[in-house]
């Protein structure tokens, strides 16, 4: 069984062997292509937040 993987930056499923992976703050995230890896490069705390919760509010149930 395989959990589907997600790009956070634009919310496509990641298929295998496509995948580019960025590393931040010891975690790696997965894209779909190199641009959106660029994008969450540029600004990782508007994707996942800063790591302190403080203040943002990214919570998907
Ligand atoms: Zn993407």
């Amino acid at each position: 069984m395989h959990e589907p993987e997600t790009d956070p930056v634009c919310g496509m499923t990641i298929e295998r062997g496509t995948a580019v992976s960025v590393e931040y703050h010891g975690v790696a995230y997965r894209f779909c292509d190199p641009a959106c890896a660029e994008t969450f490069r540029q600004d990782p705390a508007r994707w996942v937040g800063d790591g302190s919760g403080a203040g943002f509010v990214h919570d998907h149930h």
